[in-house]
């Protein structure tokens, strides 16, 4: 149950942990997990670390610090995951808090925005359905452990 209505105000609380925790995180950003049992590994959230719905609405020190955080956190995917592209995203729809999803696109995804999307919805169909074995926590939280090493060395 969300406390406030905000599933990353909850996160950013404590109230709700992702596999692994932080994986990296500066003054004003937080990167984490995805949550839910049927995330793609390596799939993470970049999240600002105050509740604000607006990108117009971000502070100068807001805006300056969120291009490093999205570089360092796809180089660490690119690497560790080999992924062939990391996408960065944020629609703000279902959650309205700032985030960004952040997506390595392996070699076995489709190529394109629409496709992978597609591909992340049938992902989690088949997990559902249970046709397709989701990544267990202690999997997905290691691979945050991994991303969180490698962002350190950067
Ligand atoms: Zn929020």
């Amino acid at each position: 149950m969300l406390v406030n209505g905000c599933l990353a105000c909850d996160e950013l609380a404590g109230k709700v942990r992702a596999p692994g925790g932080v994986i990296y995180e500066d003054q004003h950003w937080m990167v984490s997990h995805r949550l839910g049992h049927d995330a793609v590994p390596g799939h993470l959230i970049l999240k600002l670390k105050r509740h604000c719905e607006h990108l117009a609405e971000l502070t100068p020190a807001e805006a300056a610090t969120l291009g490093p955080m999205i570089q360092k956190t796809s180089s660490a995917l690119s690497k560790l995951l080999n992924a062939v592209k990391v996408y960065a995203a944020s629609y703000g729809e279902e959650v309205g808090h700032i985030h960004f999803f952040i997506i390595p696109r392996t070699a076995d995804m489709p190529a394109g925005n629409m496709r992978v999307l597609l591909y992340l919805r049938l992902h989690t169909l088949l997990i559902r359905c249970g046709l397709k074995r989701a990544a267990t926590e202690v999997e997905r939280g290691h691979i945050a452990e991994r991303v969180s090493a490698e962002i350190q060395r950067l």
